[in-house]
C-alpha cells in the first residue's frame, strides 16, 4: 500500500489538521512507510474513533532507499515520535504498523541489531514500547493522508464541480489560455470522479489541476487556507499542488496577508513602537534631565545621589542626599 505523499503539503513536514485536540484524549501513531517516502499520523480517540489531528511525511533520500523495509519503517517511528514529541511525551499510546517483524522489534536479541536499529530502537523505547499490527487496508494514515485530496477536489461539500465546469466556459480568463501556445500549461479536460462532469485541468505537473475560474478562486483559497491557516510559502504550494489559475501566487500572498485569524493569532504579526525621540533643546536648562543614584556606601549620612544633567550643555550636578523621599 502506498500513498501519493508528493501531495501532501509539507511545511515543516508537519500539516496541523483542522481537528481539534481533546485534551487527556488517547493517542496513536498510525506509520506506514513506501520505497520513497514515508508517512505517518498522529491520532485521538474521539467518540470510539480514532481521528487524525496531525500528519507527518518525508521523503527519504537516496541512501535511506536502499534500507530494508524494516529498518525505513523503524526510521519512520523514530522520525514522527521526534516530530510529535511535543504531544507526545509523557503520554502513554500505541504505534500502529502494518509491518508485522516490527511488533517483535523490542523481543529481540538486541545483539543482533545494528547500531542504528539500536539508535532507534532507544529512542523509540523512550516513548513507547506496544508496536501493534494492523491490515494495510485499515490503515488510516492513507485514509487519512488521501482524505485531504479527496476533500479538496471532489467531495468538498462547498464545490460545486458542475457549477465550477460550467463557470469554466464562461470564463474569459480560460478562454485566453486555451488559444496561446506560448502558456507552459497543458490544459486538458479530464472526467471528475464525483459530478459526472468534464474539467478543463493542466496536467503539466503530471498530477490534473483543475483550472479555477474567477468566480471560483476565493472560495478556493478559503477552503484550503482555513483548514490550518498556514503562511504564504505554505498556502500557496497548497493550493497550487490541487489547483491552478494565472496570478494565483500574487492573490493567494495577499489573501493570506489579509486572512483575520492569521493576523489575529500569528505574533510575528505584532507591530513594533518605535523609541520616543525628544526634540533639541535650542537653550541651556530648558531641558534638564533629574535621576536619583543608589543606594551607595554611606558617607556623612548620605547615601543617595540626586543628579541633574542640562540637555543642552550636559553639565551634570550630583548633590548627596540622605533618602529618596522628597
Ligand atoms: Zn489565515
Amino acid at each position: 500500500m502506498f500513498i501519493n505523499f508528493a501531495h501532501i503539503p509539507r511545511q515543516d513536514g508537519l500539516l496541523s489538521w483542522l481537528v481539534t485536540r481533546e485534551e487527556g484524549a488517547q493517542l496513536s501513531l498510525w506509520v506506514d512507510a513506501s520505497d520513497i517516502a514515508i508517512g505517518g499520523t498522529l491520532s485521538q480517540l474521539s467518540q470510539g474513533k480514532w481521528e487524525p489531528i496531525a500528519f507527518f511525511s518525508m521523503k527519504l533520500n537516496k541512501s535511506q532507499q536502499k534500507w530494508s523495509t524494516y529498518d525505513r519503517e523503524l526510521f519512520l517511528i523514530y522520525s514522527a515520535i521526534k516530530k510529535f514529541k511535543h504531544m507526545l511525551e509523557g503520554r502513554e499510546f500505541q504505534i500502529y504498523t502494518d509491518q508485522k517483524p516490527l511488533i517483535y522489534a523490542f523481543k529481540q536479541n538486541p545483539d543482533k541489531c545494528s547500531p542504528r536499529q539500536l539508535r532507534h530502537l532507544d529512542f523509540i523505547s523512550q516513548y513507547s514500547t506496544d508496536i501493534r499490527h494492523v491490515q494495510g487496508s485499515q490503515n488510516i494514515v492513507a485514509d487519512a493522508l488521501s482524505r485531504i485530496e479527496v476533500d479538496s477536489i471532489t467531495k468538498s461539500p462547498i464545490l460545486n464541480f458542475k457549477e465550477f465546469a460550467r463557470a469554466q466556459k464562461d470564463d474569459s480568463d480560460i478562454q485566453k489560455f486555451l488559444h496561446n501556445d506560448a502558456s507552459s500549461l497543458q490544459l486538458e479536460l479530464k472526467p471528475c470522479q464525483t459530478s459526472n462532469c468534464n474539467l478543463l485541468c493542466d496536467t503539466s505537473t503530471g498530477v490534473p489541476r483543475p483550472f479555477v475560474p474567477t468566480s471560483f478562486r476565493k472560495l478556493i483559497f478559503d477552503h484550503l487556507h482555513n483548514l490550518a491557516h498556514p503562511g504564504i510559502a505554505a498556502s500557496t504550494k497548497l493550493i497550487s499542488a490541487r489547483y491552478v489559475w494565472p496570478g494565483m501566487k500574487y492573490q493567494i500572498k495577499q489573501w493570506v496577508r489579509c486572512c483575520e485569524s492569521c493576523q489575529r493569532s500569528k505574533i510575528q504579526r505584532h507591530t513594533k513602537t518605535p523609541l520616543g525621540t525628544f526634540s533639541l533643546p535650542d537653550a541651556r536648562f530648558t531641558h534638564i534631565h533629574i535621576d536619583i543614584v543608589g543606594p551607595l556606601p554611606p558617607s556623612e549620612g548620605q547615601i543617595y545621589l540626586l543628579t541633574i544633567i542640562d540637555r543642552f550643555s550636559r553639565w551634570p550636578e550630583a548633590i548627596s542626599i540622605p533618602d529618596m523621599r522628597a
